[in-house]
């Protein structure tokens, strides 16, 4: 077998996307997995859809993830080099050129509004899919030239066979046809010059000796356009396999513009996921190890990935899945990594200039229990910025007398405290409760809402870890003169 050379080829049009991510960490581990090539190949011939920042981010996205490629626009093999589409406009010019010579393709002056006529004039007679006329397979000279005279410029079309049918054997599904009748001749350079997606791909696949194309099932029906390519040029096809599709928990394929459901590597990284989980999940959106086992690190996939595991059903986005995964990945942090992941949203709700020790011990109250990195903000906050504005309830109840002596020895017994431990805090509200005659919601409540400004929220004691004697201190004094 020749060397496994597989590609991601995303189109810069928008930031890395789940599916995209899947597509290019399969291609990655099967790459991986045969002591093959992984290469990322930039396809920016929609000039006008492509997105500044697009490509940048997509690269170290994927690097994130731990994706690296072994051929990209930073990292080009001079033999297959450029990686980016916009810059070879004029190889694919050269090759359409040739398949005119050779007859399968031919010059096309019918102008958008004409095509477009024809298209609506075939829907309105109930044709399903309308196809290209032929109107420009057999021009005269003179027609030519009266095209020519007018201004119009051709785009390049290839000519299909009339009724063939094209078979291939996908990775995934198994063998799949397509009749050449309901595609129609399809443009493979468009009158600005630029080759179309389905041209460029054959050129570059063929050129960097692409062994694999593992794409996303959208693709599926581009296949036999672009085995019809190969046939014409007598090139040898490369292996094709389309991954299934992903939906949501109603079944619907997921669409980018749902809100519901956070769909870029970027979104969840700045929610404090961790790469290790997002790879994971990743991982399973599709295919199956076979066993029970779902926990994967990325060694560990490249060992046992195989396409024969890949679904042949849509896979199904879970994001309480995600959650579950996420969280047992932070659990098992080290104290180092955690701390080092952790930080950016300790410190976002702590507020900067603290040791790096009070910042973990504040995290580690949270560790086993949040689902991502963000969670922490909001848990602290309301501990650490007490809304001040209280309403009238909660500011009668802390007036009150009984109130006001439950925060007065509790104030008292907490100046001497040794520390702020579970058991510490625990008997110093035994001793206010003695004191003062008051148990349940009475005894605790005016503590909490003296620290806090709420009547509810995290376990007392993580309260007084989080604010320190200090400042615990400094509220309840505050809390005695409302
Ligand atoms: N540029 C195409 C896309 O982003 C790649 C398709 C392919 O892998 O052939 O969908």
């Amino acid at each position: 077998m020749s060397k496994v050379r597989v590609r991601y080829a995303p189109s810069p049009t928008g930031y890395l996307h789940i599916g995209g991510a899947r597509s290019a960490l399969f291609n990655y581990l099967y790459a991986k997995r045969h002591k093959g090539d992984f290469i990322l190949r930039i396809e920016d011939t929609d000039i006008e859809r492509n997105i500044e920042g697009a490509e940048q981010s997509q690269i170290e996205d994927l690097q994130w993830l731990g994706i690296f490629a072994d051929e990209s626009p930073n990292k080009p093999n001079k033999r297959y080099a450029p990686y980016r589409q916009s810059e070879k406009l004029d190889v694919y010019v050269k090759y359409a050129k040739q398949l005119v010579e050779a007859g399968y393709a031919y010059y096309c002056y019918c102008s958008e509004e004409e095509l477009e006529q024809r298209k609506q004039a075939d829907l309105a007679k109930g044709i399903a899919s309308p196809q290209y006329n032929q109107k420009c397979l057999h021009l005269s000279e003179e027609e030519i030239e009266a095209y020519k005279k007018a201004g119009r410029v051709p785009t390049i079309r290839l000519q299909m066979p009339d009724n063939d049918e094209i078979t291939f054997t996908d990775l995934v599904r198994g063998e799949v046809s397509f009749n050449t009748k309901d595609i129609g001749d399809w443009v493979l350079i468009k009158s600005n010059g630029i080759a179309t997606y389905n041209f460029a791909v054959v050129i570059d696949d063929h050129f960097m000796d692409i062994s694999h194309v593992l794409r996303g099932e959208e693709h599926l029906s581009n296949t036999p356009k672009q085995i019809q390519l190969y046939k014409n040029f007598n090139w040898q096809q490369p292996k094709f396999g389309h991954m299934t599709i992903i939906v949501n928990e109603t079944g619907k394929k997921l669409s980018k513009r749902d809100q519901n459901i956070l769909q870029f590597m970027s979104q969840y990284r700045e929610l404090g996921y961790l790469p290790e989980a997002i790879f994971n999940f990743i991982l399973l959106l599709g295919w199956s190890p076979g066993g029970e086992e779902e926990i994967f690190t990325m060694d560990e996939a490249i060992e046992i990935f195989t396409l024969e595991r890949l679904s042949r059903s849509p896979s199904t986005f879970d994001p309480g899945k995600l959650m579950w995964m996420n969280s047992y990945y932070i659990k098992n942090l080290s104290d180092e990594d955690y701390l080092a992941f952790i930080k950016p949203f300790v410190t976002k709700a702590l507020g900067e200039g603290f040791e790096d020790d009070y910042y973990l011990m504040v995290a580690n109250i949270f560790k086993n229990d949040i689902k991502y990195g963000h969670e922490i903000v909001d848990l602290i906050t309301p501990v650490i910025k007490p809304n001040q504005i209280r309403n009238k309830e909660h500011l009668n109840l802390l007036a009150s007398e009984g109130a006001q002596n439950v925060i007065k020895a509790f104030k008292k017994l907490l100046a001497k405290a040794p520390d702020l431990e579970n058991e510490t805090i625990k008997v110093i509200f035994n001793k206010v409760k003695d004191e003062t005659g008051e148990k349940g919601k009475t005894l605790y409540q005016p503590v909490r809402l003296a620290l806090t400004s709420e009547t509810s929220g995290l376990e007392m004691v993580s309260v007084f870890k989080i604010l320190g004697k200090e400042v615990a201190l400094e509220r309840l004094e505050k809390a005695l003169k409302v």
